[in-house]
């Protein structure tokens, strides 16, 4: 694999992780003002639950993200120990372990054992940290930069909804929420489904239509409470 591609696999990652963080924020939050509007509430109440619903939900993903890639985190460490005490006990059965490895890639078994044995001397722990169990510097967990991004994405993808309930004309906020959330939703779809190498239309599609599904539960739920509470 290039250079370039080797750099683009890892970005692709990042970038679906990003959109997938700003769909949850733009359907959760939509769907919240939209089920709030439905109840009859009037803008400021709209916009304190939007407003709410992004803080939460940035939070709540933020939390989440940091406590699994933590857990990602302590599972590489402490293999990593292990690795480090396997290496001082029986450091032979490593470094023919690790010739293994490269011969089972295609290398010939002197020339195995001899890459083997060049990398050990270099660094041991490194060399069997990425080639035994595939631990690299791109894609060692960093649970803060993880929970960052994935609360960052979300408030932004829910940051939409908010604006238009803050700025449009009250006659057509929902309508206008509901409309630019689907044309947003589309437009991540496709951004993610090109990144990754599948059917942009249907991808739109599918992404668009459980926004609307939320959106019209929500929609539902909201004014039912609406007649039945207020
Ligand atoms: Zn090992």
């Amino acid at each position: 694999m290039r250079h370039s591609e080797r750099h683009r696999t890892a970005h692709i990652g990042w970038l679906r992780a990003a959109v997938l963080g700003a769909n949850d924020g733009l359907i959760s939050t939509a769907s919240l003002t939209i089920g709030v509007a439905a109840s009859g509430s009037e803008r400021a109440a709209i916009l304190i639950a939007g407003v709410a619903g992004v803080v939460a939900g940035a939070m709540s993903m933020a939390a989440g993200e940091y406590v699994s890639v933590s857990s990602q985190a302590d599972t590489e460490s402490a293999d990593i120990a292990r690795e480090r005490g396997e290496l001082e006990t029986q450091p032979e059965a490593e470094l023919a372990e690790l010739a293994g490895i490269y011969e089972s890639r295609g290398l010939s078994p002197d020339l195995a054992k001899q890459v083997a044995a060049q990398l050990t001397a270099h660094d041991a722990l490194g060399a069997h940290a990425r080639d035994e169990l595939g631990l690299t510097e791109a894609s060692t967990a960093r649970p803060l930069q993880a929970s960052l991004a994935s609360a960052a994405s979300f408030a932004v993808g829910a940051a939409l909804p908010v604006l238009i309930v803050a700025f449009a004309p009250a006659a057509s906020l929902s309508r206008l929420v509901i409309g630019s959330t689907l044309v947003l939703l589309s437009i991540l779809g496709a951004l993610a489904a090109k990144v990754g190498g599948a059917p942009v239309g249907r991808a739109a599609f599918r992404v668009a239509f459980w926004g609307a599904i939320a959106m019209a539960a929500s929609a539902g739920v909201g004014r039912l409470f609406g007649t039945q509470v207020v």
